[in-house]
């Protein structure tokens, strides 16, 4: 087909415009501006597919895109076509304007367009038929969970960390067949240590690597480990649980390793020692007396063939479902009507009036490398930790891990993008911090949150605490249980 044909330039203009849904959106994070709100409904591929021959596709573009400046020209330019275009999507009459989401009454408020809020969200949708609108005061939906294709690169990454999907949980497991082609996918992570290339989790092969042992076979592996484990004991000189985090992988590892690897990777990632956290912050380190180098051990691990943000798509996209991004819910809760709330955000946010001290919580920084002509990779595995201080050379080493997302989902490209992770205080809510102290003011917010009525308190920042992705999806299907267990399926639900 000659290039410039209306429907070659329909085909570029839509390429386009995935690019453009697509694109990093890196300075979004906190953005919370009703005025610039972009309120949606989802749209499938397919369906999208329908609707460009029904010229609405800018609509979708609109609607997605928020207000990522990087995209305003192209949206400015569609703006006429986009209003006659809005229209197609008023689908129902009772669903608001576009530009006025708060006419109408919601079954369910939810506040975060995450994994714990979509769930919430699709399960009212798809069993019970209610409405919700979803609150989201960053600029896309997919919460941390959310990945887009580098534009430089066409490489998909991740904007919040690498995320692996693993899980023990057939329900989730189940669950999440419904969105998605899974591509079975077990990850492994190699670390730097002292200039080689070793396992982690600790290994046979990591040993011999870092202490050039030959050990052959899992009851030479629990020998050595057993020489070198230490064991704490009490005054009556009985063995004791170790107290902290630092005793806990010395009972594990020994201290050639704790020195090597734990010691030092901790403090890069909390700004503590392992003796300043509790016991429970390496108590899961996997050691393994065998060769499986399996970063994770549940029966399922795998990784979402399209990525995980059309899997967000698919789950909102419902007549049910509204979704405004760019919005603070606390902007904007004195103009909500809705019957019940979902909030996913922080709970000590949703009680800030209170004044009590904040929960403390780790951040990351990813500082973007792309690497030009570089038909292979960067380095050898997906995600590459450093844990130590210094390099061989004694030259600083200040990331704790660098992520190279082509090595995921069999991508190609010319070029390579990577990602140098480093551990920080401020910015996103990324890992409750782990001490006496957070617990103690954590339990006084969930006080709070369960004398609280009509609202359900739902995720990983709502509960302070660490939650794969599998948890998240957990604990949200069991809330929506638990919530709606006296309700009768209505008709209408899709
Ligand atoms: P979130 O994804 O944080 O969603 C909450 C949403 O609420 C956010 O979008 C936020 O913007 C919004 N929100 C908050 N406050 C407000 C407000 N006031 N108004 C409006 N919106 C608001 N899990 C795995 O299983 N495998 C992995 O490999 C993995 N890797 C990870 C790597 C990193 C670096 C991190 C930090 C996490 C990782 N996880 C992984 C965990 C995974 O990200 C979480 O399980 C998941 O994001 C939890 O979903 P959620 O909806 O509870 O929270």
């Amino acid at each position: 087909m000659p290039p410039n044909t209306p429907r070659s330039q329909l085909k570029r203009k839509l390429s386009n415009a995935f690019n453009t849904i697509s694109s990093p959106q890196r300075s979004n994070s906190g953005s919370s501006s009703t005025s610039s709100s972009s309120i949606y409904n989802l749209v499938r591929p397919t369906t999208t597919l329908a609707l460009i021959i029904g010229a609405s596709w800018l609509s979708i573009l609109t609607r997605y895109s928020g207000n990522n400046s990087e995209l305003k020209p192209s949206i400015n330019n569609m703006a006429q076509q986009t209003t006659v275009t809005q229209q197609h999507y008023l689908r129902e009459k009772e669903e608001p304007k576009l530009d006025d989401p708060f006419a109408i009454e919601y079954d369910n408020c939810i506040i975060g367009a995450g994994l714990s809020g979509s769930v919430i969200a699709e399960q009212y949708a798809t069993k019970f038929g209610q409405t919700s609108l979803i609150i989201e005061k960053r600029n896309h939906i997919g919460g941390n969970v959310y990945d887009y294709i580098d534009d430089e690169t066409g490489i998909r990454c991740s904007l919040y960390g690498a995320h692996l999907f693993h899980t023990r949980h057939e329900r989730v497991w189940e669950y999440v067949q419904q969105f998605a082609d899974w591509i079975p996918y077990e990850h492994s992570v190699v670390g730097n240590v002292n200039g080689k290339i070793v396992p982690i989790p600790v290994t046979i092969d990591t040993v011999n690597t870092l202490f050039d042992l030959n050990i052959q076979s899992t009851q030479e592996m629990d020998e050595w480990l057993k020489n070198e484990q230490v064991q704490f004991k009490d005054e009556d000189g009985n063995t004791r649980e170790p107290v902290n985090s630092e005793e806990v992988a010395l009972t594990r590892v020994g201290q050639r390793l704790y020195d090597l690897i734990f010691k030092p990777y901790t403090y890069k990632q909390w700004a503590k020692y392992p003796a300043e956290l509790g016991p429970e912050v390496l108590s899961r380190i996997p050691v393994r007396n065998n060769h499986d180098g399996r970063y994770f051990s549940d029966p399922h691990q795998a990784l979402p063939k399209d990525g995980y943000t059309p899997i967000f798509e698919k789950m909102l996209n419902s007549p049910k479902i509204t979704v405004l991004t760019n919005t603070d819910f606390f902007a904007v809760r004195d103009r909500l009507k809705c019957k019940r709330i979902y909030y996913s955000g922080q709970i000590d946010t949703y009680y800030a009036d209170l004044g009590w001290p904040k929960l403390e919580y780790r951040s990351l920084s990813f500082e973007r490398v792309v690497q030009k002509e570089t038909k292979g990779y960067y380095q050898e595995a997906f995600v590459v930790n450093h844990p130590q201080a210094t390099d061989v050379n004694g030259k600083d080493v200040d990331y704790t891990r660098i992520v190279e997302y082509k090595h995921l989902l069999n991508q190609t490209s010319d070029s390579t993008v990577y990602f140098i992770e480093r551990s920080k205080d401020g910015g996103e809510p990324y890992y409750p911090v782990p001490n006496q102290e957070n617990k103690d003011l954590y339990r006084r917010y969930q006080e709070m949150a369960e004398k609280e009525e009509g609202v359900t308190f739902v995720g990983r920042l709502a509960n302070y605490k660490y939650f794969n992705m599998d948890d998240a999806i957990l604990n949200a299907l069991e809330l929506f249980d638990k919530d709606t267990k006296d309700m009768t399926v209505s008709k209408s639900s899709r």
